[in-house]
């Protein structure tokens, strides 16, 4: 990342920080990598990250290890381990950093990409459904995501009470519809129906556009559930789209599943965060029933959601005020001053390379400068500087004692 991204990056976990920590959220940092087992377990052999986007390789003493490619599965190992949600308790964390899938690299779509991601364990409550999703549609309009250009989807995905049987309804479908549908798709009949509907194939998605939605055969619990979640996003007038076909690329969805996409800026890969709830994900790892749910949002695509929405966060940072020296016997004295002014909490310039006068006034109109300290030989003898306004050309002098307030005060 270089610097105007690495600085929108910088914004957009700052942001993070302040919104979930107002949702009473932790900060939790996990390894980049660890043992490949963690994720083949929750994530699910049959999907396509664990399938094929993995990067997996043995260390010296022959363990295989795998550079994380989504965060939930090692804060769930973390806490865990950790017993961060036992016994009833509940934790709230999210995490910022690079995840890594072996993807056919395009547009909004990369092999190292940033997410930012938030995890609620030890809740079952549909309100914090409500809560969570609340909480990144929130997270995407603070740093700038018009509204009216992203869309919510919701839908349910069902539990181990009604799942298994639609999923054998839609298993059926496929094999009746082979002849129709790509080869990818007859293969997931048996490894993971659910995942037809997200092929991106135009004959797959019309043929699926007929297949039997869960939608239509939720247990009462679900269905209970989902229309809960739906109540409580009504009461903070959040809106979203039913998506009955949206089904998430992970296994260890249960119930709740959510997307948010924009209009603008990112043709297909259009999805910016997304996530749902996980009750059998801790179980996966051998602990105890702990309901969970969380949603992870990727950095580079709300970039470029933001980019596309005309608004710019990767400003560089300006210069409050620019210390010239008109020669090099005053230049220790505007050394010191820098450093004062930056002591004092202003963002403070100079010229180490003994450029001329004129070329420091150009170097302090670049670096958006709003006032110049002039120090001279002349001056200084008087213990006096000229303060220069850069935007009203206006000069000034002041004491070099009181350089720090002269300035304070002249940038308001
Ligand atoms: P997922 O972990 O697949 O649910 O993805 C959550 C979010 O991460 C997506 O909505 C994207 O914004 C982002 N994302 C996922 N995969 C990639 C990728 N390969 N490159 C860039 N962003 C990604």
């Amino acid at each position: 990342m270089l610097p105007g991204t690495a600085r929108a990056w910088e914004f957009m976990t700052k942001t993070a920080q302040d919104l979930f920590g107002r949702y009473g959220f932790e900060p939790i940092y996990t390894p980049l990598f660890e043992h490949t087992e963690v994720f083949t377990r929750g994530i699910g052999e049959a999907t396509d990250i664990v399938s094929k986007e993995m990067y997996t390789f043995e260390d010296r003493s022959g363990r295989s290890l795998t550079l994380r490619p989504e965060g939930t599965a090692g804060v769930v190992r973390a806490a865990l381990e950790h017993g961060l949600a036992a016994q009833g308790s509940s934790a709230k964390l999210y995490y910022a950093g690079p995840m890594f899938r072996y993807e056919r690299p395009q547009k909004g779509r990369m092999r190292q990409f940033w997410q930012i991601g938030a995890e609620v364990l030890g809740a079952a409550e549909p309100s914090t459904d409500a809560e969570i999703i609340t909480l990144l549609v929130r997270f995407f309009e603070s740093v700038g995501i018009p509204l009216d250009r992203m869309t919510l989807l919701l839908n349910s995905m069902g539990d181990e009470a009604c799942r298994p049987a639609y999923r054998e309804r839609v298993r059926q479908f496929i094999l009746q519809k082979g002849a129709e549908l790509c080869e990818e798709c007859n293969r997931r009949a048996d490894t993971n129906p659910l995942r037809a509907f997200d092929c991106k194939n135009p004959e797959c998605v019309a043929v699926m556009a007929d297949a039997p939605l869960l939608r239509d055969s939720l247990c009462d619990e679900c269905a209970e559930h989902y229309e809960s979640v739906k109540r409580h996003l009504d009461l903070v007038g959040i809106a979203y789209v039913e998506a009955p076909r949206l089904v998430r690329g992970l296994d260890y969805y249960t119930r709740t599943v959510f997307e948010v996409q924009v209009t603008h800026g990112l043709g297909s890969q259009n999805a910016i965060g997304g996530g749902g709830r996980y009750d059998r994900l801790m179980q996966e790892y051998g602990g105890p029933p702990t309901p969970g749910l969380g949603f992870a949002l990727g950095f580079e695509r709300t970039l470029l959601a933001l980019e596309a929405a005309g608004v710019d966060v990767g400003a560089a940072p300006r210069t409050d005020v620019y210390v010239a020296a008109v020669d090099a016997d005053v230049r220790p004295a505007a050394f010191v001053t820098a450093a004062r002014l930056r002591d004092a909490g202003m963002a403070a310039s100079l010229d180490h390379q003994a450029r001329s006068l004129k070329s420091q006034f150009k170097q302090a109109d670049r670096l958006g400068a709003r006032l110049v300290v002039v120090i001279g030989p002349d001056e200084l003898a008087s213990g006096q500087v000229t303060i220069r306004n850069m935007d009203t050309k206006d000069e000034t002098r002041a004491a070099v004692d009181d350089v720090v307030v002269a300035v304070r005060s002249r940038l308001g």
